[in-house]
């Protein structure tokens, strides 16, 4: 049986920056489930330069992009990005990096250990049962626990507090060397290569680009793996400028792709990053999400601990509420309109992107909207209802 103040669950950008930002002095345990800190990958990657900057995430640790290609069936629109640069994160040394801002506090990384369940004590204390790969069977006492596991919900899940999500974004990555690749150059594309999702194709900071395609579960059947498949086979790929060559690597993962949720706090348990849905619901981008969250979850905790004061926490879900929710809530209700386009909608879309400026397209992936763009798309919406009824 190991003590802690806190336990938490999962070694992704979330768990990993709710441990940095603790105060030294406050015990905490990581059980993390992998043999390894951002390894397998299972994310590509893609943010902005001014969260970074903002992070304080050194240069070292991703690619800058200045130019965005969007395609679809027919449409293309190509962007240069004057303010709001978008950057991909190189996966692995990025999270290590993450990890290794906690080196100097009172915190433990347990590797290879999944978080299996946990009871409530009448102390209040939670005993959570942990499985290692090489030990078996272990034991945690903590009086916090932080539900940092991802899509899994891995603790909220154990004690029934919330089902594991029901839609899911589901994702497949080739990754491989191609020398002629500018490596400014992100592309997205949509329609019928990719139907219930999109495409991406990332350049990295060590000579590789990243090739992947995701789709929304259950909203269709088709999984990723088949259609990287038909795009391989399809030839759409020649028209990105993309080849990809016999050696490459397989990245996969899975995300959340539901209705915000503004509950986190549940007593002594908190969940944060994707186990709380944190990924924009235009895009599915939330690995900064996941450390900004981590951190202010921290701070949180922090003045929890150090006051013996709950209202802390409960603070801190009223101020997440705030600041996310609105946007979130947009976002998803976008997110189920365009998981159901169609090949036309989507040349449509790409066609209006086309003519938008740089920044409102960024903001758009941000899932940022203020009050111009709504009115704009709203604008666009009656347009397009009252042409249909003329027709
Ligand atoms: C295909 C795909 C593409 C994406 N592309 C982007 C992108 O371009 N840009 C971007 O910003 N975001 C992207 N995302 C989203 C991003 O990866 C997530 O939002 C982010 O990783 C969330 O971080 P997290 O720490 O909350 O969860 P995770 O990164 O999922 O980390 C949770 C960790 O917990 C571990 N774990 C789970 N269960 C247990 C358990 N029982 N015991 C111990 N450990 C456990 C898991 O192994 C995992 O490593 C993408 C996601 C997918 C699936």
């Amino acid at each position: 049986m190991q003590d802690c103040d806190v336990l938490i669950v999962g070694g992704g950008p979330a768990g990993l920056s709710v441990a940095s930002h603790l105060a030294a002095d406050i015990k905490c345990i990581i059980v993390h489930q992998d043999a390894k800190i951002g390894q397998p990958v299972r994310t590509s990657g893609g943010s902005f330069l001014a969260d970074m900057k903002a992070l304080k995430i050194p240069d070292e640790y991703y690619q800058v992009i200045d130019k965005l290609d969007v395609f679809s069936d027919t449409a293309r629109a190509s962007i240069n990005i004057k303010s709001d640069k978008m950057v991909v994160l190189d996966i692995p040394k990025l999270y290590q990096y993450l990890a290794s801002l906690s080196d100097k506090n009172n915190r433990q990384i347990l590797l290879a250990s999944k978080f299996i369940s946990t009871v409530k004590q009448s102390d209040g204390k939670y005993i959570s049962e942990i499985r290692n790969r090489e030990i078996g069977q272990a034991s945690i006492r903590s009086k916090y626990i932080i539900d940092a596991s991802g899509w899994h919900c891995a603790v909220l899940n154990a004690l029934g507090l919330v089902e594991k999500p029901a839609r899911l974004g589901v994702g497949t990555e080739y990754e491989f060397v191609q020398k002629d690749y500018p490596d400014n150059r992100a592309i997205l594309f949509v329609g019928s290569p990719v139907l219930s999702g999109y495409g991406w194709v990332f350049p990295t900071n060590y000579n590789t680009i990243r090739l992947g395609v995701g789709v929304i579960k259950p909203d269709t059947e088709n999984n990723p793996r088949d259609v990287m498949q038909t795009l391989l086979e399809s030839g759409f790929l020649r028209k990105l400028g993309v080849e990809v060559p016999d050696d490459y690597t397989i990245n996969s993962g899975i995300l959340p792709s539901i209705e915000f949720e503004g509950k986190v706090v549940f007593g002594n348990v908190i969940r944060v990053g994707d186990s709380a849905n944190c990924a924009t619901p235009i895009a599915g981008e939330g690995i900064r999400i996941a450390i900004e969250q981590g951190r202010f979850l921290a701070d949180a905790l922090n003045g929890t601990i150090a006051q013996n004061n709950p209202q802390k926490l409960q603070d801190y879900q009223t101020a997440y509420t705030k600041k996310y929710g609105r946007d979130y809530k947009i976002g998803y209700w976008a997110n189920q309109r365009i998981s159901k386009y169609g090949p036309k909608d989507w040349d449509r879309s790409v066609n209006r992107i086309s003519k938008l400026q740089s920044s409102e397209i960024t903001d758009l992936l941000r899932s940022r909207f203020n009050f111009k763009n709504l009115l704009r798309t709203a604008f666009q919406h009656l347009r397009r209802k009252i042409m249909g009824m003329l027709k």
